[in-house]
């Protein structure tokens, strides 16, 4: 199943370059109340949701999926959680480019660990990168994103997979400098996801999925997930020895090497093998 949110926070069904509207399907979420449970709403609840969904999609009238505009998949995730230098081949360009370390070692993830992104920057690919500080360099990292489905703690390496809601395609926006990484990536519209959540049943094996990113047509960024460093059930373990993951959380599993900068007016096109692909315009904010 792929969901995607978009146009006024509709729900929407995609099947193929068809949408079916099934917002009817969100009446069925419990009637919140302050203090709002933590997480997601709809991904907490994303299995009881299905059937009245495909009944909702077998009412619609299709239209195309190219007519909306596509809003982040997870509206109210809790978190979205960074993994730095993922990939080794990455990890290399980023020791040898001052301009992406500023002098400070490039350590691996077992020692660096994870970060945050504020879940402020949070956009979906119709809503585009609105670029600050566009005299330093902003550079792209396209990355799969698993979004968690269910809350856990200390979640063993070989359950790990059970508590994926879903992957999607994220775009781990940075601007270079000496700030902390958490500041760097925080800004508005610096984490984009999408362009829908695929649900993790169509997904056999997320370390073994091709994706790339272009800009303005040339390709960028072009890997494999079977080159990550954590692989994603490691990243759900390690996350979860530290921290309770919670339906709707966004990991950022980490982007590959090829990372480079953006301007304003220029167009990102990013694809991951069994989601499929997102067009993200760049502006100056
Ligand atoms: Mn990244």
């Amino acid at each position: 199943m792929r969901l995607c949110r978009f146009d006024n926070d509709r729900l929407g069904l995609v099947r193929g370059d068809r949408l079916y509207d099934v917002t009817s399907a969100t009446d069925l979420l419990p009637a919140y109340r302050w203090p709002l449970p933590a997480g997601d709403g709809l991904i907490a609840n994303l299995e009881r949701l299905r059937q009245p969904i495909e009944a909702a999609a077998a009412a619609a009238e299709p239209r195309a999926v190219s007519s909306v505009k596509l809003l982040s998949p997870v509206a109210n995730p809790g978190k979205i959680i960074g993994a730095p230098v993922n990939y080794k081949k990455h990890q290399a360009e980023a020791s040898a480019d001052r301009e992406i370390n500023f002098d400070a070692e490039i350590k691996t993830i077992d020692k660096y660990g994870l970060f945050l992104k504020a879940t402020s920057a949070l956009v979906g690919p119709g809503e585009g990168v609105a670029l600050r500080f566009t005299d330093r360099r902003n550079d792209h990292e396209v990355e799969l994103a698993a979004i968690i489905g269910k809350t856990g703690s200390a979640i063993a390496h070989d359950q790990a997979l059970d508590y994926v809601a879903g992957y999607a395609i994220g775009l781990d926006m940075t601007v270079r400098g000496p700030e902390d990484r958490s500041l760097r990536k925080s800004i508005d519209s610096y984490a984009v996801l999408g362009p829908w959540l695929v649900t993790a049943d169509e997904i056999d094996n997320p370390d073994n999925l091709d994706f790339d990113l272009r800009v303005n047509g040339e390709v960028r960024q072009s890997a494999n997930t079977a080159a990550l460093i954590f692989d994603v059930a490691k990243l759900i373990h390690y996350a979860s020895n530290f921290y309770t993951l919670q339906p709707g959380d966004v990991i950022m599993t980490g982007t590959p090497e090829g990372v480079g900068p953006v301007d304003p007016g220029d167009t990102m096109i990013a694809r991951v093998e069994g989601v499929g692909s997102m067009t993200v315009s760049v502006r100056a904010a």
